[in-house]
């Protein structure tokens, strides 16, 4: 392939990264470990660069558009864009999200003085309101686990049109079901350690943007703060997005069948999931998002109780945090300390995996009637 613009990024996500079509030459690109460069010229050290992260850089890159940089977590990647915000910045975030985020914007207003305005994603006329005067905003969408979609085409014009920065949290979606920076985002950023790499065996970060001047500043902090991937968890993610695609396809569509059986069962209160006709993002989400993900929540009848015992009863499914893997785990969010006062005690977060969907149904049912 001479050229890859015009491949789809189903295509791009297994043709992206790899060493040219010359005859011999690997299929592959080879884990590169190395902790230094020959001088005088070239990377240098191997924590300004090493070709794998590059390979798998170009690979969500053809995803998510722009261009991309590897952390070592999904946190660092956040803290990393956190590190760039001045004292004193006013900061407009949701009032529940991933609990290692909502206690960054803590230490971001207790230690560095910033202003954080927390809202509801969900309702775009008081995001943007919320927007008046500040200077960034750092969203999740679909929130976690709430599972709400903020209307990101619309926040996303009206802070540019306001001169607010957007970093915008893609970890639910990935770049294959929507794309922050085509919608005019500063930052998309995603935790590889799920989808992306989607095996549950490595944790790493990612963050992708179109300017080239923001870009130097994360690559200096990324040198600086030294928050960098090993080049074999690096590898075992590259090849991990190569099946990205497939995976999510079938964990979607598990999702959706899991999602319309746990509506109509008798111990369930409540289920989220925006590809149900009935719920309330459903519209929403379809008018931008190319599909609805993997990530069921729902609440039990019985409180917090109920939902433990539900939880430590399946068979198949994994009692375990983390999500985006093959395999299907669930887990009551407020075993968390941390987990937000916007979620309820009885939720259940299900990560769905590509299992067989009657193994799958006939576990989560006999847990739910235990
Ligand atoms: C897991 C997760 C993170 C953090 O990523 P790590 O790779 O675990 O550091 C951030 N945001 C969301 C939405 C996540 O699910």
């Amino acid at each position: 392939m001479s050229t890859e613009d015009n491949l789809r990024p189903e295509s791009l996500i297994v043709s992206a990264g790899r060493p040219p079509h010359t005859v011999g030459a690997a299929v592959n690109v080879s884990v590169s470990f190395t902790s230094t460069y020959v001088a005088p010229d070239g990377i240098g050290y191997g924590r300004s660069g090493n070709d794998t992260w590059t390979a798998l850089e170009s690979a969500i890159s053809s995803l998510e558009g722009g261009k991309t940089l590897l952390f070592s977590s999904g946190m660092a990647a956040i803290a990393a864009v956190f590190a760039l915000l001045p004292d004193h910045s006013i900061i407009v975030a949701s009032r529940n999200g991933y609990t290692g985020t909502m206690y960054r914007l803590k230490r971001l207003e207790n230690e560095r003085t910033c202003e954080v305005r927390y809202v509801d994603v969900a309702n775009t006329d008081e995001v943007i309101e919320a927007m008046r005067g500040a200077n960034f905003l750092w969203m999740e969408s679909p929130t976690n686990p709430a599972l709400e979609v903020a209307d990101l085409p619309v926040i996303i014009a009206a802070a540019k049109k306001m001169g607010v920065g957007v970093g915008v949290d893609n970890t639910f979606a990935t770049g294959l079901l929507q794309q922050p920076l085509s919608m005019g985002a500063d930052i998309s950023m995603n935790s590889v350690t799920k989808f992306i790499s989607g095996h549950s065996d490595l944790i790493m970060g990612s963050l992708s943007v179109t300017d080239d001047a923001l870009l130097s500043r994360l690559i200096m902090e990324r040198k600086q703060g030294g928050a960098i991937p090993g080049a074999m968890e690096v590898w075992l993610a590259l090849r991990g997005i190569r099946t990205l695609d497939v995976r999510l396809e079938r964990a979607q569509k598990n999702a959706l069948e899991l999602a319309t059986r746990l509506s109509n069962h008798p111990a369930v209160e409540n289920v989220r999931y925006p590809g149900l006709a009935t719920d309330p993002f459903h519209a929403r989400a379809a008018s931008f998002m190319k599909g609805f993900g993997a990530i069921i929540s729902f609440e039990v009848k019985g409180g917090a109780a109920a939902a433990d015992h539900a939880c430590a009863s399946s068979r198949l499914i994994t009692h375990a945090t983390s999500l985006g893997g093959v395999e299907t785990l669930w887990e009551r969010r407020h075993r968390w300390e941390g987990e937000s006062s916007f979620i309820p005690e009885n939720l259940i977060r299900l990560a769905v995996g590509i299992e067989n969907i009657e193994d799958l149904w006939a576990d989560i049912d006999q847990a739910l009637r235990k």
